[in-house]
């Protein structure tokens, strides 16, 4: 199933193939609560950014590992390639096309004490 997905103003757009239905997670850690994002994490393959390249900003904090990707014209960070699977991309369900989701379950990761439950992370395939 492709599932299409973006930014508010529309200048960052993409396309992800998953399930539909999905398996993301919610996480504790001082970005993610803040933001209520909801992981969607995919293998690049499985994900091709259609526009905006040139209008995403690159934040980082702490271990500098994740880069977090906002669209420098509406803020919203509709990807961003995570500290968990930096091989990978963090699609956020918020920002999905609902149409193609039949349905969706939520697993709560405890990124607040990311060294102690890094080992919970699982592979992608
Ligand atoms: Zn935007």
């Amino acid at each position: 199933m492709i599932h299409k997905g973006g930014c508010h103003c529309g200048a960052v757009s993409y396309e992800v193939e998953a399930p539909e239905d999905l398996e993301v997670s919610e996480c504790n850690c001082s970005i993610c609560s803040k933001s209520g994002y909801l992981h969607l994490i995919v293998t690049a393959p499985r994900f091709k950014l259609l526009s905006g390249e040139d209008k995403l900003l690159s934040y980082t904090f702490d271990t500098h590992e994740a880069k977090h990707l906002f669209c420098r014209i509406c803020g919203i960070k509709s990807f961003y390639i995570p500290r968990s699977h930096p091989d990978g991309v963090s699609v956020n369900m918020r920002c999905l096309d609902d149409s193609t989701i039949k349905s969706f379950r939520v697993e709560y990761f405890d990124g607040k004490n990311w060294e102690a439950n890094a080992h919970k992370l699982k592979p992608l395939n």
